[in-house]
């Protein structure tokens, strides 16, 4: 603050130099200015005496200056609440009380600790960082990926992410069935939650802004009782927890399959999801990012290859004839309008991911119109020469149905 309004007065000092204040008027201003004492009168228009200079000059002088200020003025610097800070080994302590793991945490005041009751029981050695989340505390700590690594068959699957189950592979099997449920059934919840919410928003607003007094005492309970964030956090972060826990399990069923390489959408593309209208928003970008780390993650532990393809027009074309049509798709049914194929629509996306994953033509980086054009040209090619589709040289995984 003191470093703010001594730039200001730096401002004003060079506009004093440049009025046609008198010298004595002029000390008299910068006088004013050396003491913030006399400046605070100055900005209640009082005008402290000053060597016999007389009433008029003075009130001239603090008029000038408030003037000044107002125009000089801008926002006042802002203090940020820090969210979150680091730790090395020797700032805290790691012990067991009942079966539950603590904490003991470094303070400002020497011996004075503060005790962290924690959920996990790992260890946790080295930095760490303690980030402070509304109510709850999270402690961030690296440690080393157990590493188990079993033999792996050479094959390839390709998983689509779904939005009734987590994915669907490429031979059709579905993991984590009931997620779909689970994310239709919070984001209803959270909905109502909200719109509730938002009527005792409104509600503690009208009567904040009364002049009775029970109605402030109102206002005052509705923001304590009933508009809180410690349940709702609590709510949200169980939920998660839960969607976490489905997202792992499905996952680590793929693995036991054993491939040595999994083939999935291109996680820096954004998600091609569909019924946006009855998920909410939020919910459902921070189950990408769920996914998208989860899947990074367990090919690191689990070693196995993780391959990003290209997933343009991936669930609108036809397996085994070729034939790309935003229509072909109908929410979770495929048809072909051509020539009738009759599919899950994950399964022919997961389908489509495992050819591009050697696709000579489509890149991960090859432009979304490209891929169209390409797929159209050889939809074309294969008519003219009355073939059935075998993209490069393999022949589809699936007999037509
Ligand atoms: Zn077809």
């Amino acid at each position: 603050m003191d470093k703010y309004w001594q730039s200001l007065f730096d401002k004003i000092k060079s506009d004093i130099y440049k009025s046609s204040f008198s010298d004595t008027e002029r000390h008299y201003a910068c006088w004013l200015l050396k003491d913030y004492a006399r400046f605070a009168d100055a900005l209640l228009f009082k005008a402290p005496n000053f060597k016999e200079l007389p009433l008029k000059e003075r009130k001239r002088v603090i008029h000038f200056l408030n003037r000044k200020i107002r125009i000089h003025k801008k926002q006042l610097p802002k203090v940020k609440k820090h969210i979150s800070f680091m730790l090395d080994d020797n700032c805290y302590s790691v012990f067991e009380h009942q079966g539950r793991q603590y904490m003991d945490i470094m303070t400002l005041i020497p011996r004075k600790r503060i005790a962290v009751p924690l959920s996990g029981h790992t260890a946790i050695k080295g930095n760490v960082r303690i980030l402070l989340k509304g109510s709850m505390i999270e402690v961030h700590y690296a440690s080393d990926i157990k590493h188990t690594s079993t033999s792996k068959n050479d094959s390839v699957i390709a998983i689509d992410f779904g939005y009734t189950e987590v994915m669907t592979d490429s031979d059709g099997k579905q993991y984590g069935t009931s997620f779909g449920a689970m994310m239709s059934d919070a984001s209803d919840r959270l909905k109502n939650k909200m719109q509730h919410r938002n009527k005792l928003h409104a509600l503690h607003k009208k009567y904040a802004q009364s002049n009775k007094i029970e109605h402030k005492a109102k206002a005052k309970n509705i923001l304590h009782f009933n508009l809180g964030r410690d349940k709702l956090e609590e709510q949200q972060r169980k939920f998660k927890a839960a969607l976490n826990a489905e997202i792992n399990k499905a996952f680590n069923q793929l693995i036991e399959k054993n491939h040595a390489i999994v083939v999935s959408e291109s996680l820096s593309h954004s998600f091609d999801y569909q019924s946006g209208r009855t998920w909410n928003r939020r919910l459902s970008s921070w189950v990408k990012g769920e996914m998208k780390e989860r899947l990074t993650f367990k090919a690191l532990a689990k070693g196995f290859s993780h391959k990003q393809v290209n997933p343009a027009y991936t669930s609108q074309t036809c397996p085994p004839c070729g034939y790309v049509d935003a229509r072909n798709r109908k929410g979770d049914k495929f048809q072909c309008l051509f020539c009738g194929y009759v599919n899950h629509a994950d399964w022919v996306a997961a389908m489509n991911l495992k050819s591009r994953y050697d696709d000579p033509e489509i890149t991960r980086y090859t432009p979304y119109r490209a891929v169209k054009e390409i797929l159209l040209l050889r939809f074309h090619r294969r008519l003219e020469m009355g073939l059935p589709r075998t993209v490069n040289g393999r022949i589809p995984d699936t007999a037509i149905a």
